[in-house]
């Protein structure tokens, strides 16, 4: 692996993480071109960098998104006054010898007591010694310190970097060799050979602060039996002594010499490391023997510590402790915290695909990767932040994105290229809408990103292409990194249940994997799940939510509440709605009537239908309304996942068995926001669309003095209860539906309403609703006056429209039906508006691609005129197009509406009453029979 020097972007992220915020923004530029003909133009791109307390620009454009991110920031580094590591030697001889010299600059070389680096602060602890100590430091405080020891040990041999004994034995080498450094033989420690003068001691000391008090700082032990649980040990630091000596004292080690220490976990500030005894005390004299055939990587009689090795991507022997103690450029002191439990496993959770996702969003039993990703109500990380820091925490290359530009023309327009494209982009002629050629003059450019995911030594693991194509570049690059997200998830859940090698196949639904890298690479993470996983009575012992997993079905049908608490308010939660709510979790133990309070949100908002929480979670919430509350009992989570969420009880909690508890969700909806679509339809349109449509059909049925409805599709029932507030012939309405939610509120509020009615005394029709998929012929609603299906069609799979229709007017055979869906065309306008509507800081500039998560499919004028004419003819009905929103003029109206006309009968019809054909579940009836 050639060592390069890091890019500016990466030298600023060391230091900023995510605080780091590029925007680059693409501007036209003219390119000239032949008088007479179009004007040339090419995409340019200027980059805005945003840090902490300072804000920069490039003054010129870039041809490349890349280029752009660089130039900025240099400037930033500029600026700061960064110099970014630059010439690492490129050969391993170069670096050999530089890091003998850096060796001998660290302990030699006076002025170097007088600067900040971290590794002065270790040698000013045992500076404050007397005796033949004094100076004398472990050489794995050099490794832990030193970023540039790193870097030149893994030009030395690139095993380095995920070998922590490596490093030393590099280091050992190189100490041997480096004039005026005294290096043990028996020991790994290592001084200056002269005593430093007073002054340089001096300067040292003043600068680092000692320590006044003793402090005890609390730390994790990672047992290297996996049956072992992780446990909290208690460090006690005293004046005076270099903290290294107490870790060596809790892991048994003759002297802290002899300890190694990791890199540092988690967040790229974090002080926290690994440390654990070097196998082998025998090893000094090998190691400096030969520096690189000394470490043989199965011949060390020594266990690998698995978790270890897993949560820190390096080779980890024995028992390890796990702390978050050090010296920092930041302080003069000895920097300490506490790492409890709940860091371990949150440390363990965040290697997870959806880890990082539920700790942005606070919420680690509740929260769930949603399974679509829409910019204006995805909250928390970013799909793509997460799968780069997924990547980066397994230890990974940063994904790769590729991002090319869809037309439906058969021309390609051009072609985008992401920030870290590598690759000539593809040129894809596909689109789904090929067949209307207004949309793509509204919309020329379409997008689709394909994500690749590499291994450490570069071999590809993984390659994802999408299927859908997104209005923008940024909304194509965030939905590939949603999908292949869920691709891990998924994985990961397998290794959490399956105790056998989890299934993977090489092709699926636009994912190629490279089986034989991919195992290689994730082999680690499968004897750590695999291990310890699965019907262990103590609770699987790796974090994922598979517990929490029930198959939807079996939930929609057991009605888990407790009981609903308030008066409904009418307000409730309908697919893509944003749902605000606040929620406490907690375990309750069977028969010690003990609670601990697991989690707890104020304030949690997601969209319903996206599995952005727990089927059960979000079966509760559909059953309330807007200030109601709610408690439902749920199978508690995996211990680790526990462990994970709480900040106390840590101790009782890792002992409890799955069996004595269960969890408690108590829950209130909060606020409601309705979906875009009913967003769009209320905002826009006076009355409602929703009003429109109803008022569409009272009118034909005055025209038809109809005295039987059906509403195909009924939902929650808001045709049919606004039918009872208008004065019509009807005597019977019928809604048939296949949610049992949308029917229940239905049955809620036609009770209600008509209960209303029937004090006033006036005609009260019988109204009925049947539970059945409006696909199936029920023959108690054989030839009705008139039929309805507003909006359902799109929510069903095209061939599933295409079997209502044939069997609607083959079998029902009602004298009108009457069906709505909304009009593709129509959206650019939607889109537009709600951009003036909502000021959403970056809105869509094309239209979206569907008004609604939940439908399969939304069509041009011509592909409904089309699907509903080839239905008339083919059963001997009439139609006629119309809609409702808008003037009707291009693009037609916002919601496109067939009226299907029975033909007058030329020979008589066969009644298909027939007693077995009614497949539909009675739900409700008015009045009780
Ligand atoms: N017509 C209602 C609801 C529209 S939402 C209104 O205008 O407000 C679409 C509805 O179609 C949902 O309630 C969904 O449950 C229902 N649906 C989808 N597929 C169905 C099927 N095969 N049979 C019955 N209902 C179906
Ligand atoms: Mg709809």
């Amino acid at each position: 692996m050639p060592a390069a020097a890091p890019t500016p972007k990466a030298v600023l992220h060391q230091r900023f993480g995510a605080k780091a915020r590029y925007t680059v923004e693409e501007v036209r530029e003219d390119m000239g071109g032949c008088p007479g003909l179009a004007p040339q133009t090419r995409s340019v791109y200027r980059c805005a960098l945003d840090l902490p307390g300072l804000s920069v620009t490039t003054p010129g454009t870039f041809l490349r998104k890349k280029d752009a991110e660089q130039a900025a920031a240099q400037i930033a580094l500029d600026k700061l006054g960064i110099q970014p590591a630059t010439n690492i030697p490129s050969t391993p001889e170069e670096a050999w010898d530089e890091l003998i010299a850096r060796i001998s600059g660290f302990l030699v070389d006076e002025n170097f007591l007088s600067s900040s680096h971290p590794l002065v602060g270790h040698l000013s602890v045992t500076l404050r010694r007397t005796g033949d100590l004094i100076g004398r430091i472990p050489m794995s405080a050099v490794a832990a310190c030193d970023m540039k020891v790193n870097t030149l040990c893994k030009v030395i041999d690139p095993k380095a970097e995920f070998d922590p004994l490596l490093i030393l034995s590099l280091i050992y080498n190189a100490a041997k060799q480096s004039p005026g450094v005294f290096v043990s033989d028996n020991n790994f420690w290592i001084q200056s050979q002269k005593p430093y003068s007073l002054e340089a001691v001096d300067l040292a000391l003043k600068r680092w602060s000692d320590m006044s008090d003793p402090i005890e700082v609390e730390a994790i032990l990672v047992p290297c039996v996996l049956e072992d649980e992780p446990k909290t040990v208690r460090i006690n630091l005293q004046h005076n002594e270099h903290y290294m000596g107490y870790i060596a004292a809790k892991l048994s080690v003759i002297d802290s010499s002899h300890v190694l220490v990791s890199r540092t976990i988690g967040k790229a500030s974090s002080e926290i490391r690994l440390y654990f005894a070097a196998p082998n005390v025998q090893f000094v004299s090998d190691l400096s023997k030969n520096v690189l055939a000394c470490h043989g990587d199965g011949n060390i009689n020594c266990q690998v510590n698995k978790r270890a090795s897993y949560i820190s991507g390096q080779t980890i022997y024995g028992d390890a402790i796990l702390a978050n103690i050090g010296y920092t450029r930041r302080d003069s002191e000895l920097h300490t915290e506490d790492v409890n439990l709940c860091t371990y496993y949150r440390i363990l959770l965040g290697k997870l695909p959806d880890g990082n996702y539920k700790m942005s969003r606070d919420s680690i039993l509740a929260a769930e990767l949603p399974s679509v990703y829409s910019r204006s109500s995805w909250k928390g990380l970013c799909p793509r932040d997460l799968l780069c820091s997924f990547c980066r925490l397994q230890r990974l290359p940063e994904p790769h994105f590729a991002v090319s530009r869809v037309s439906a023309s058969c021309e390609v327009v051009g072609s985008a290229a992401s920030s870290e494209e590598r690759e000539v982009p593809l040129k894809t002629v596909e689109n789904q809408y090929t067949n209307d050629v207004r949309i793509n003059k509204e919309n020329p450019d379409m997008f689709k990103c394909k994500v690749k995911i590499y291994s450490r030594k570069q071999e590809i693991l993984l390659e994802y292409s999408a299927a859908d194509t997104s209005s923008k570049e940024s909304d194509a690059i965030q939905n590939s990194a949603l999908k292949v997200l869920i691709w891990f998830n998924n994985y990961f859940k397998q290794l959490n249940t399956k105790m056998d090698n989890p299934s993977l196949s090489e092709c699926t639904h636009h994912f190629k994997v490279h089986l034989n890298n991919f195992m290689q690479e994730f082999a680690m993470c499968f004897s750590v799940y695999g291990k310890t996983g699965g019907n262990d009575s103590r609770m699987c012992s790796a974090v994922g939510p598979s517990s929490m997993d029930t198959p939807k079905q079996q939930l929609e049908n057991s009605a888990t509440l407790t009981h609903i608490e308030g008066p409904d308010s009418g307000v409730f939660p309908t697919h893509g709605s944003l749902t605000c709510i606040s929620y406490t979790a907690s375990l309750v133990m069977k028969d010690e009537a003990k609670i601990y309070l697991l989690e707890s949100n104020n304030e949690f908002e997601f969209e319903i239908g996206t599995s952005a929480v727990s089927y059960q979670l979000e079966s509760c919430v559909t059953q309330l309304s807007v200030n109601q509350t709610a408690c439902f009992v749920a199978e508690p989570p995996p211990r680790d996942l526990i462990l994970a969420a709480v900040t106390e009880f840590s101790h009782d909690l890792s002992k409890i068995s799955r069996e004595s508890c269960f969890l408690e969700f108590s829950v209130k909806v909060l606020q409601v926001t309705e979906p875009l679509e009913d967003r769009m339809e209320k905002a826009l349109f006076s009355p409602p669309l929703s009003k429109q449509r109803v008022e569409f059909a009272v009118r034909h049925i005055n025209e038809l003095h109809a005295t039987t409805l059906v509403d195909f599709g009924c939902g929650s029932g808001s045709l049919l209860d606004s039918l009872l507030e208008h004065s019509t012939t009807l005597e019977k309405i019928v809604g048939v539906d296949i949610s049992r939610k949308g029917l229940t509120r239905a049955a809620k509020s036609l009770h209600q309403k008509l209960s209303k009615k029937s004090l006033m005394q006036t005609s009260v029709p019988s109204a009925v609703l049947y539970d059945g998929s409006i696909t199936d012929y029920d023959s108690r609603l054989y030839g009705v006056d008139i039929g309805t299906c507003l909006e359902v069609i799109e929510h069903m799979e095209e061939d599933q429209a295409s079997l209502f229709g044939n069997i609607v007017l083959s079998s029902f055979r009602p004298t009108v039906l009457i069906v709505s869906t909304p009009n593709y065309e129509y959206n650019p306008i939607l889109q537009r508006s709600a951009m003036h509507k909502e000021d959403e800081p970056e809105e869509n500039t094309g239209p979206c691609k569907f008004r609604n998560h939940d439908h399969k499919f939304e069509w041009t004028r011509a592909q409904f005129q089309c699907w509903a004419t080839e239905l008339a003819v083919k059963h001997n009905y009439g139609v006629e197009f119309c809609g409702v929103g808008g003037s009707g003029e291009e693009p037609g109206y916002a919601s496109q509406i067939a009226v299907f006309r029975k033909m007058k009968r030329d020979q008589e019809e066969i009644c298909l009453n027939n007693d077995h054909d009614q497949p539909y579940e009675l739900l409700w009836e008015w009045p009780n029979a």
